[in-house]
């Protein structure tokens, strides 16, 4: 619990508290989006639940963060979008950064004003349908904006600090020594692949280690990222990997004809 809500960048007990009971409890991304829509900013009975846990702090802290958390900030929060960075709202703000995306997502327009927290409609003209609809058109939008803001200095600058903190997770392969890794999609095309991370030691991709992660979809990162990354920022690259693994039986390394069937 705690744990989860210092990765919620800390602005808001609220955050920490909506993005618990969605982890907890969702086995699919369906499922997670649904509870998302239900957990939304924008659902008014959630300040009400949490006061109910009890003191006047909790109280405070929950007022205070309603105002001041931005859908983007409480978004990257979640659990299992740690492989995504907080997009700059002026690069969103400029239309031509979301060139051709309109065509993409449904609820286009409510979407777009979900992710930049304009409130040009309210919740209560909406059904639970239309705004669950809205909610996870706002995600897949925030995910394919996501993917072209990374390619941009500051979005590469965004990313490299994650990188830093080995935030991507580290190379599960035994040689690389925890090497960290860094998000890439398998696809540019929504809906085609989820994401994966790749070694830059080794050269390979895996699937990430966190369940939630692997929920993602590799089109938020996109095929070309840690690629310009490491190209940006040359000396983050590590030596690539020459050791390999020898199998051995009883000490002896295997003929290569004993290893066809
Ligand atoms: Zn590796």
């Amino acid at each position: 619990m705690l744990k989860i809500g210092s990765s919620t960048s800390g602005r808001s007990g609220v955050s920490a508290i909506r993005s618990n009971p969605i982890n907890l409890e969702a086995s699919s991304s369906s499922s997670t989006k649904k509870l998302t829509s239900l957990l939304s900013k924008d659902s008014k009975p959630l300040p009400a639940t949490v006061s109910e846990t009890g003191s006047e702090e909790t109280e405070l802290s929950t007022s205070e963060g309603e105002d001041d958390t931005s859908w983007i900030t409480w978004f990257c929060g979640l659990r299992g979008n740690e492989l995504l960075c907080e997009v700059d709202e002026e690069f969103i703000q400029d239309d031509f950064n979301l060139c051709g995306l309109q065509a993409q997502i449904p609820h286009y327009d409510h979407a777009l004003d979900m992710i930049l927290d304009n409130d040009t409609f309210s919740v209560g003209e909406l059904d639970d349908e239309a705004h669950s609809g809205i909610e996870n058109a706002a995600e897949m939008l925030y995910g394919l904006i996501h993917a072209r803001y990374i390619l941009t200095s500051k979005g590469i600058n965004a990313m490299h600090e994650k990188y830093k903190r080995a935030e991507f997770g580290r190379c599960p392969r035994v040689l690389c020594e925890g090497q960290p890794c860094l998000p890439v999609g398998t696809s540019d095309i929504a809906h085609n692949a989820a994401v994966k991370i790749y070694c830059p030691k080794c050269e390979d991709i895996y699937y990430p280690r966190c369940k939630y992660q692997s929920n993602m979809d590799g089109a938020y990162i996109g095929t070309t990222f840690p690629h310009l990354y490491l190209m940006s920022y040359p000396s983050s690259k590590p030596a690539t990997a020459t050791e390999k693994y020898v199998p051995r039986v009883f000490g002896f390394k295997l003929h290569k004809d004993s290893k066809s069937s």
